[in-house]
């Protein structure tokens, strides 16, 4: 199945599956920090217009990450996330919502789908568990911004179907990628936190509890209906790397990496 590589495209350096680009035309691609402009503590590619960044950086950062993947800056979609349940379907009425400025992404959603063609949707984050989903088939993509509570509400859940009931194909036609979160080697939470999830994916150590949200994510795909062989999951700690990803939880102001996927 399509594996994630850490690759350059253009000199960007990306997670991506070059396979997937090559045989299907449909790009996916989770950003690292490298590459862009943004000062301290920004720095460099932070891509989202909420974190108190100057909007002439972002822009400038948008419009690099656009020209290395060969897409246009100006049909990036994406949303004022909220830790919600709420999926939003991309067509003409809205592609290229917050494409500008913050204000014009659309309002309180934490995942988009569509079936539009050079249309890029995109998700922000810095610890939370970006989630892809390609129907190759249907040629239909998701992105999904899954914190511990967009996970606790299933909010990957309700891509997948919103995802589906879009294309009307088969759930188990789609491919999930997982992206850099958080790992459990890093992501301590108090009990209560711990106890709304799984004790399969929490471990304790030296008397913490860790949760393993990425795990989770998985989980929830292959409970959804996905083969686990349609399942990748980066592996990467946005904590442990701070070469390479911004994390929230290392620094509570700064920049976030992109999820993007676009139909090509
Ligand atoms: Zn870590």
């Amino acid at each position: 199945m399509y594996k994630l590589e850490l690759t350059t495209v253009n000199g960007l350096p990306v997670l991506a599956s070059p396979e997937l680009l090559r045989e299907r035309s449909i790009l996916i691609a989770f950003t690292t920090r490298q590459g862009g402009v943004s000062p301290a503590p920004y720095n460099t590619l932070n891509l989202a217009a909420h974190v108190g960044d100057d909007i002439a950086n972002i822009q400038t950062n948008r419009q690099r990450l656009a020209a290395a993947l060969d897409l246009d800056a100006e049909r990036l979609t994406t949303a004022q996330q909220t830790h919600s349940r709420n999926v939003a379907i991309v067509d003409e009425r809205n592609a290229g919502a917050g494409a500008a400025d913050y204000e014009s992404a659309i309002p309180d959603t934490d995942a988009l789908v569509t079936g539009l063609k050079r249309t890029p949707i995109a998700v922000f984050t810095a610890d939370c568990v970006p989630v892809i989903l390609v129907d190759p088939e249907t040629r239909r993509t998701a992105v999904v911004h899954a914190g511990y509570k967009g996970l606790y509400s299933n909010i990957v859940t309700a891509a997948i179907e919103a995802l589906r009931a879009d294309s009307g194909g088969r759930v188990g036609d789609i491919i999930a990628f997982v992206g850099p979160a958080i790992g459990v080697c890093c992501y301590d939470v108090d009990p209560e936190r711990a106890a709304l999830f799984a004790a399969a994916r929490t471990e304790r150590r030296n008397g913490k509890i860790y949760l393993d949200t990425p795990g989770i994510a998985a989980d929830e795909i292959q409970a959804a209906g996905i083969p686990a062989e349609n399942i990748s999951v980066s592996g990467l700690c946005t904590a442990c790397r701070e070469d390479l990803f911004f994390s929230y939880r290392r620094a509570k102001v700064c920049g976030r990496q992109a999820t993007i996927a676009a139909i090509l």
